[in-house]
């Protein structure tokens, strides 16, 4: 594949015209591209898979897909098989594995006929599978998950060694890759990412020659030992910040701006949105700003007036005009106020946009200022952006 320019934007389904939208929501393909290369280089010898799942964490596949591919990604997960189906159509080629696993035997024909290669979670999946290898006549991939401690989805390790003993997995089915998944990478010191690698070394010795992986975003940065054959990083490609409390050189992919529809000039004394819970103590600018909660800005990230303020006093932050401008009050269902005060007369106007997160916020701030993580704000991101994607996508 030559090397070409994008510079495209577009409009997603739902995505509306620029002039009519509240907010806008840029994706930089570029960016995402370099983090793909930089986990990638991280993994060492592993290769390095794009996790996917919910709508490639809520900046869509039809964008992040066809990128990653350029890029050199061959292997995708995603959570359903209604997602998976909708890369197959993106990446003819991907080798896409679905998470969730079997949930019934029905659900069988759906992977097969989309070339979805199932995460076998339970023994009852593995049963399902087999019995569909059998209707089809031949042995399908799937991929095994072994529990090693996190208790959420996979078989127990001491079942997946007894089948192992037995052969009984590979006499009938194809596994092409055995994984597990860490509870703790984020924490490189917690005790339990050590345990859960020994059992999971444990597991790959049994099934020789079948690829192993382990390592979310989190865990490339735990070192070589987690990193196996296949790595796969989801939050660190979309420019969140896996390790807690240690920032890697991961870039910044999307920004998240919302309308400037008006500027309102209050008195010290007077009070603002709902609740009055932001009470003026000097004559404020205020910036209206046509975002709110119902776009996935989340109440809970208010200036003032909900219960997380209690426990983290700092309210979220926008950018603009060059500098940090604090949320002010309740965010509310489509409008976010900004206090804009501090940028001098005049320097924020109606139809200007407030970077909400992006270059200049980090998400993984705006995340914790409502009290969740990064994760959970983009995939939260609702349908009424304006949404554009930038960059060089390179082949
Ligand atoms: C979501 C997920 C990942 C990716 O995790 P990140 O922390 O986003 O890198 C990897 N493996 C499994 C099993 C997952 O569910």
């Amino acid at each position: 594949m030559g090397r070409f320019d994008v510079t495209v934007e577009f409009h997603s389904h739902s995505g509306a015209d620029p002039r009519l939208a509240g907010g806008r929501l840029t994706i930089d393909i570029s960016a995402l591209a370099a983090n793909y290369r930089l986990l990638r280089g991280l993994s060492g010898s592993a290769r390095t898979a794009g996790v996917v799942k919910a709508n490639a964490y809520g900046l869509g596949v039809e964008t992040v897909v066809p990128a990653l591919v350029a890029a050199g990604c061959e292997d995708f997960f995603v959570a359903l098989p209604e997602e998976g189906i909708a890369v197959r159509e993106i990446a003819p080629e991907a080798r896409i594995f679905v998470l969730a696993g079997l949930f019934e035997a029905e659900a069988a024909p759906f992977y097969s006929n989309a070339r979805l290669i199932p995460v076998l979670n339970t023994e009852r999946d593995i049963a399902i599978w087999e019995a569909h290898c059998g209707v089809e006549g031949r042995a399908l991939p799937c991929a095994i998950h072994v529990d090693t401690g996190m208790n959420r989805l996979g078989v127990r390790a001491e079942r997946v060694l007894a089948y192992a003993r037995e052969n009984a997995l590979t006499r009938a089915l194809e596994p092409v890759l055995v994984m597990s998944h860490f509870a703790c990478a984020d924490e490189p010191m917690h005790p339990l990412n050590r345990r859960q690698i020994e059992s999971f070394q444990r597991i790959r010795k049994a099934f020789e020659g079948i690829e192993a992986s382990m390592a979310n975003s989190a865990g490339i940065f735990l070192g070589k030992a987690a990193h196996f054959d296949l790595t796969r990083p989801g939050i660190a490609l979309y420019g969140g910040q896996p390790v807690n409390g240690a920032a890697k050189p991961i870039r910044p992919v999307v920004t998240v701006e919302a309308r400037v529809v008006q500027i309102r000039h209050a008195k010290a004394g007077e009070s603002a949105s709902y609740g009055a819970a932001a009470a003026l103590r000097r004559d404020t600018t205020i910036a209206v700003t046509a975002v709110g909660y119902a776009d996935g800005y989340h109440r809970a990230g208010s200036g003032a007036g909900v219960p997380l303020r209690a426990a983290i006093p700092q309210g979220a932050h926008g950018f603009a005009a060059g500098r940090r401008v604090p949320v002010l009050g309740r965010v509310t269902m489509d409008l976010t106020l900004f206090d804009v005060t501090d940028c001098g007369p005049d320097a924020v106007q109606p139809g200007d946009h407030i970077e909400l997160f992006g270059p200049n916020i980090p998400i993984d701030e705006a995340a914790h200022a409502a009290g969740t993580i990064a994760y959970e704000l983009l995939t939260s991101l609702g349908h009424r952006w304006q949404r554009h994607v930038v960059g060089t996508m390179e082949g």
